[in-house]
């Protein structure tokens, strides 16, 4: 914050702020993409089983590879994403894919390295370059928050990156990549880059939309990444997982902290992945709800992004902030995020959605 600090901090994290989004405790808040069902009691009852056992275990240091853990994620990756085989040794997982990805640019990344991604996009990722000293490059989706390949690729050859970063569906603004457009971009770095895509919305991708868990058979370098903190309602555990080639995951053993998850969280997950059924019960529900919420928002004349996710990017605002307090003062929190003139509203209840709306309608008055 100040050059004046009597500690030797470095430069660029006395300059910064730490991340996170304002969270003042009002009734409607829809601004960090959270689930808003909590998990059913059958699955707090596992959950207390199952960590009560670990408890007794806890004198020990928990097992550091997590191999029940990961196979179960396997399990879970191969039925969702419909693909034949994921075995553990492609699994990894860390606690949120925050730390997953820190880990990928802990082993890719670093001092003299690249990682490049195309924005509007995920506002941590920069942060995970500055804090493992990588060189962050980010080039720019079309107009229409799409990517176009060439145009990607074009970027790629000018940053010789060795992370690419692409995130699908993409934080803010919404939509999946087109499988095509992964591929292209991943045919095209063989040997010079790992790509990684980030699914961190992935189960509330419309129907129809491949996951790119399908390209892992075709590409060694391609890296899915996913988290239990969206559609699984789990946000509160911190545990990310991604899925990739088995020589590729043991990089990522080298350069993690020992033991970096603890028994109670893998106990917790694994509790809650006995029961993914019940965990994701709400998923087509709140899918319908966004889509039901982008219609509304249209008829009421806003531009919206398409979505793939759990949230609606909507726009546009002369003046976003005055937007967002007066929404504020009513009681409802969405997020300033993307590019200027735009909001993000995620799908809570159909409670929560209504008072959103309600809410919105009103400052629309205010602000003409
Ligand atoms: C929410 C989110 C994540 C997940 O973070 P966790 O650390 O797993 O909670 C990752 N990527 C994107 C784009 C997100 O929006």
């Amino acid at each position: 914050m100040t050059e004046e600090s009597i500690f030797p901090v470095r430069k660029d994290i006395a300059a910064a702020e730490p991340y996170g989004a304002p969270h003042p405790d009002v009734p409607v808040r829809l601004n960090v993409n959270e689930n808003p069902y909590p998990p059913p009691p059958e699955v707090v009852e596992s959950i207390l089983a199952r960590v009560g056992a670990a408890a007794q275990g806890a004198n020990r240091y928990p097992d550091r590879d997590f191999l029940e853990l990961r196979s179960a994620l396997g399990d879970y990756l191969l039925r969702e994403a419909a693909v034949p085989n994921v075995t553990a040794d492609m699994i990894w997982a860390a606690n949120g894919s925050n730390e997953v990805m820190l880990h990928l640019m802990q082993a890719f990344g670093g001092p003299g390295r690249r990682v490049c991604s195309f924005e509007p996009s995920y506002s941590m990722y920069p942060e995970y370059a500055r804090n493992t000293f990588t060189t962050w490059c980010p080039g720019k989706r079309e107009a229409d928050f799409s990517l176009d390949a060439g145009r990607a690729i074009a970027h790629i050859d000018r940053t010789e990156p060795t992370i690419v970063l692409l995130a699908s569906p993409n934080n803010p603004t919404g939509a999946s990549l087109a499988l095509p457009t992964i591929e292209a971009i991943a045919k095209h770095v063989e040997r010079q880059a790992i790509v990684v895509v980030d699914e961190a919305y992935a189960e509330f991708r419309r129907p129809g939309t491949a996951s790119a868990v399908q390209l892992l058979d075709k590409f060694r370098h391609v890296v899915v990444t996913r988290t239990m903190s969206k559609a699984f309602a789990f946000a509160g555990v911190r545990l990310g997982y991604l899925a990739a080639d088995p020589e590729l995951v043991g990089y990522l053993r080298t350069v993690r902290l020992p033991y970096h998850l603890s028994a109670i969280t893998q106990a917790t997950a694994l509790a809650a992945l006995d029961h993914a059924g019940l965990m994701l019960a709400q998923v087509t529900d709140l899918r319908e709800r966004r889509d039901r919420l982008a219609a509304a928002l249209t008829t009421m004349g806003f531009e919206t992004a398409e979505s793939d996710a759990n949230f609606v990017l909507f726009g546009r605002f002369e003046d976003r902030d005055a937007a967002w307090n007066k929404l504020l003062a009513k009681g409802v929190i969405v997020r300033q995020v993307g590019p200027p003139g735009w909001l993000r509203v995620s799908v809570g209840t159909e409670a929560e959605t209504l008072a959103f709306l309600r809410a919105l309608a009103q400052i629309r008055e205010e602000l003409q």
